[in-house]
């Protein structure tokens, strides 16, 4: 066994970041000296604001007399040139130091122009998607005031229950890391000077998404293995793309909540990993303390989350009210806040803020530039994930003479996905899926029927859904989940299409006309009974601002799909967890075995695997080459690569992308494996005929793991390792790695 060389990347990470940060110690340290201690106390505080509220109204007088006083660091949810400026202004003009304040915003998946949610994203198994909606939507954020977005998400999980997975890029940690790494790019850039960027967090810290049974905010007990191999791995990725700051998670570590885990906080992310940033807490994170059970009351809440780590508090006020006395008592030291105070002004320093504090008031709202609008178009149809396509119903003819589209969402602006920037999804909802069918087919007659509420509740419209189906020549029907069924605390126990959905699409399939159904969704769904009877299935998630364009473009073969799922779909909630990257049981599968690990009622794979996806023409893999069949361990620990080549050829009729993946699995070692584990992928574009050699180059950090020590032990060692190359997490194609 052999420890790879993790430390040392981290090490230059660290003075890459350093060297960009450029030389604010001597600033930093300058006015520290010049604070009172409840001015550093005030720096470590976040309040919120709330949306409509303007500064002055008299509704907002805590936030302002705070800055006024001094006892405030940052603003969340605060929005707009005129609003940020005006609370600013009292800050930087009327408070003692004239310190500015750093307004954070949730902006998840846009901010003006909303994007498609971040799962949809993840879907589209191209990182440059999501580098350009954090690119967009740094700029606009930042023209109207925002310095820093919550974002990105990178809560690795195997629970469709949890309402977040909506926010996250699914069940996979190398998937994620891509995704992490590419936001944080997208949204910081090169620097802040060009007023178009904004600092990112990663979050949450950590484990969030092993909530048991999928219920928001409960509790996670996982082994340190599981802990750096699954949830960790993003967070790293995220600190080595230099991300300014990260915000800790709601939910305990093997009884430890994660804002008072200095193993996590501190032995981890700040002396592991060296990051050198702010940690901020999650809403009102310090007081749950004490509901947790874990601290007596607010300033042990306060002492406990300080000392683990966590430099400020949002929302809640403990360490801001309760500092001074914790301090007089021993119990919180001087040095730890001046620690956490300087990442704070680090980070306003870095920002420019001294500086330029205030926006251009002219940059008021940023409507969504033609130029943001296509970005979002594209990045939501190359999200979206064709999961049958019987018979080739798909994609339409343009031709066609007459189109019903039918269910809930068909007409409905409902597509924006959870955490739309609330001002956004007011002036700039989603384009209707009606509109862009007619918009994309001018010669053909369009009806509509909704069918049932977009609660799924009633039955009486059926008929009329019915009666448009059997009147069009093909049928639509738009059906999935409101918004408001995923994201924070919106976990479901359920995972079918809700309400009367479902019997809507059995009805137009019992009118034997063709059909095709369209999902909007936040969250893998259970299909039913009715896949059987749909002949196309496509899994649209909620696309954002651009949804309608973006379906009608896949619908009519605009766009050729190539998004791939980056999650499983199960085939109930029974099942759960169904995830590819599970271990192996000592009683796999093996139908002369009645004593094997299953379900008697049930296939133990998914409905649809992690990876899987269709398209409007074939593709055909040739046989995987290894560029060495073995590689010394040492050779490994020196950085030593190896390559794993293949062609992929379009052998259909038009132009598509194939997203080819690479899975490995290490046959024996001192930790049981993942029976696979995603190392690799591209997406390529290509005309029909044409061949591509795919090139995935891995080395120690895909073929390692980390073992269950605390001190962090990560190990590649010798033995068979299976590669796979494949289109899906059920790839075939197999070759053999010996690391001797
Ligand atoms: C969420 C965070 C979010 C914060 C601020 C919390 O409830 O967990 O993801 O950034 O609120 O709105």
């Amino acid at each position: 066994a052999v420890a790879a060389p993790a430390a040392r990347a981290s090490v230059a990470a660290r003075s890459a970041r350093r060297a960009r940060r450029g030389p604010y110690d001597g600033e930093v340290r300058a006015l520290l000296r010049r604070m009172t201690f409840e001015e550093k106390l005030g720096q470590l505080q976040q309040l919120p604001w709330s949306w409509e509220l303007n500064p002055g109204s008299g509704e907002t007088r805590e936030v302002e007399d705070a800055a006024r006083a001094g006892r405030l660091g940052s603003v969340l949810s605060v929005l707009g040139a005129a609003r940020t400026n005006a609370l600013q202004r009292i800050a930087v003009e009327e408070s003692r130091l004239g310190i500015p304040l750093l307004f954070g915003l949730d902006v998840i998946h846009g901010c003006w122009t909303t994007f498609p949610i971040p799962l949809a994203q993840a879907a589209s198994f191209d990182p440059e998607v999501a580098r350009t909606d954090a690119e967009v939507s740094a700029r606009e954020a930042r023209s109207c005031g925002v310095h820093w977005v919550f974002s990105p998400m990178m809560d690795v999980t195997h629970e469709p229950r949890w309402g977040r997975i909506a926010e996250s890029d699914g069940e996979d940690p190398y998937l994620t890391s891509r995704f992490a790494a590419a936001k944080v790019a997208g949204y910081q850039g090169d620097g802040y000077r060009d007023g178009r960027t904004v600092a990112a967090c990663a979050k949450h810290f950590v484990a969030y998404g092993g909530a048991e049974g999928g219920r928001d905010y409960n509790t996670v007990d996982v082994s340190e293995s599981r802990l750096r191999n699954l949830y960790l791995p993003p967070f790293k990725a995220a600190v080595e793309a230099g991300v300014e700051t990260v915000m800790a998670s709601f939910n305990t570590i093997g009884g430890v909540p994660a804002h008072g885990n200095a193993h996590t906080l501190t032995d981890i992310l700040r002396q592991e990993w060296g990051f050198d940033g702010m940690v901020v807490s999650d809403w009102a994170g310090v007081q749950e303390l004490i509901a947790h059970g874990f601290a007596e009351d607010g300033a042990d809440a306060a002492r406990r989350a300080l000392n683990a780590g966590v430099d400020m508090e949002m929302t809640s006020t403990h360490l801001r009210t309760e500092g001074r006395a914790l301090l007089d008592a021993g119990r919180i030291t001087r040095r730890r806040v001046d620690d956490a105070v300087s990442r704070v002004l680090r980070l306003k320093f870095t920002l420019g803020l001294f500086e330029e504090p205030y926006v251009k008031e002219s940059a008021e709202i940023t409507a969504p530039s033609p130029a943001a609008r296509r970005a979002a178009r594209t990045a939501a149809a190359r999200s979206m994930v064709l999961l049958k396509n019987d018979g080739g119903v798909l994609p339409l003819r343009r031709s066609v003479t007459s189109i019903a589209l039918v269910g809930p969402f068909a007409s409905s602006t409902d597509l924006l996905g959870t955490w739309a920037v609330p001002a956004a999804a007011k002036r700039f909802p989603a384009a209707k899926v009606l509109d862009a069918v007619r918009e994309a087919a001018p010669g053909a007659r369009v009806t509509y029927a909704r069918g049932v509420a977009a609660d799924g509740a009633g039955t009486s419209g059926i008929a009329e859904a019915v009666a448009a189906a059997r009147a069009a020549e093909v049928t639509v029907v738009v059906v999935g989940e409101p918004a408001a069924l995923s994201g924070e605390a919106a976990a479901r126990s359920d995972l079918g299409l809700p309400g009367a959905q479902e019997e809507l699409i059995a009805a137009v399939a019992r009118t034997g006309r063709p059909f095709v159904v369209v999902l909007v969704n936040g969250r893998p769904l259970t299909v039913g009974d009715w896949l059987d009877a749909a002949p196309a299935v496509l899994e649209a998630w909620h696309p954002g601002v651009e949804a309608g364009p973006a379906i009608a473009d896949v619908l009519f073969g605009a766009v050729n799909p190539g998004g791939r799922l980056p999650v499983s779909f199960p085939r109930t909630v029974g099942q759960l967890p169904v995830h590819y990257n599970h271990e192996s049981t000592g009683r796999p599968a093996d139908p002369g075995n009645k004593y094997t690990s299953k379900y008697l009622d049930l296939p133990s794979s998914p409905q649809f695997p992690f990876g899987h996806g269709l398209s409007y023409t074939t593709f055909e893999l040739g046989t995987p080459e290894l560029s060495r069949a073995a590689v010394p361990a040492a050779a490994l620990r020196e950085g030593a690569g190896v390559e794993v080549t293949v062609d992929v050829r379009n052998t259909g009729g038009r132009a598509g992308d194939e997203v080819v993946q690479l899975y490995m699995r290490d046959r024996a070692a001192s930790i049981a494996q993942p029976v696979r584990r995603l190392i690799g992928f591209e997406r390529v574009t290509l005309e029909p005929g044409a061949t591509r050699t795919v090139r995935f180059r891995f080395g120690a950090a895909e073929l390692g793991f980390w073992t269950n020590d605390p001190a962090g032990e990560f190990l590649v060692e010798e033995g068979a390792f299976d590669l796979y190359t494949g289109t899906s997490s059920t790839a075939r194609a197999r070759l053999t790695l010996t690391v001797e």
